[in-house]
């Protein structure tokens, strides 16, 4: 088994608050899915951030990037591209009382490891467009004939 790509060992950091740390890691985080684009399950995303430790924990900032693929939400046609998110993003340590739906946007700290994980996937997921076009004068498929207008104008337009 290849180790996690997104564990980060914390334990060194989190002894000096007012340290950081730069990490860059490439790896996959799964299949993720948003409406008519996704970023394929075999497909490398990488991080490039730094960690910060503070009082309360550790803050990750830096950026997040993946390439997605979907289809145009006019023509059908097949489109790709590459979504860059920018993080910053609170890690602490869970009390016990703690109900894990606080509504303090964290994630949680063990205390040796730091888990990018849920943070890259979440942040891509963010960034994921929902309603992807091909280009941005896409003039889609023709609703009655179904011909993609991208490739030539149909019959159908001169009736409309
Ligand atoms: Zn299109
Ligand atoms: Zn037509």
């Amino acid at each position: 088994m290849a180790k996690d790509p997104w564990l980060v060992p914390v334990t060194t950091l989190r002894r000096v608050p007012g340290s950081s740390r730069h990490e860059a890691r490439v790896g996959r985080v799964g299949a993720l899915e948003v409406a008519e684009s996704r970023v394929a399950a075999g497909s490398d995303v990488s991080a490039d951030v730094v960690l910060s430790a503070l009082d309360g924990g550790i803050e990750v900032e830096g950026s997040v990037s993946a390439v997605w693929e979907g289809e145009c939400r006019r023509c059908l046609s097949s489109v790709r591209g590459v979504i860059t998110c920018e993080v910053r993003e609170l890690y602490r340590p869970r009390r016990r009382h703690e109900k894990p739906d606080d509504d303090e946007e964290t994630y949680p700290l063990e205390s040796e490891m730091l888990d990018l994980g849920p943070l890259v996937r979440d942040a891509l997921l963010l960034e994921l467009p929902v309603a992807p076009l091909c280009r941005d004068d896409c003039a889609g498929l023709c609703p009655t004939c179904g011909a993609n207008r991208n490739d030539a104008p149909c019959r159908c337009l001169s009736s409309g």
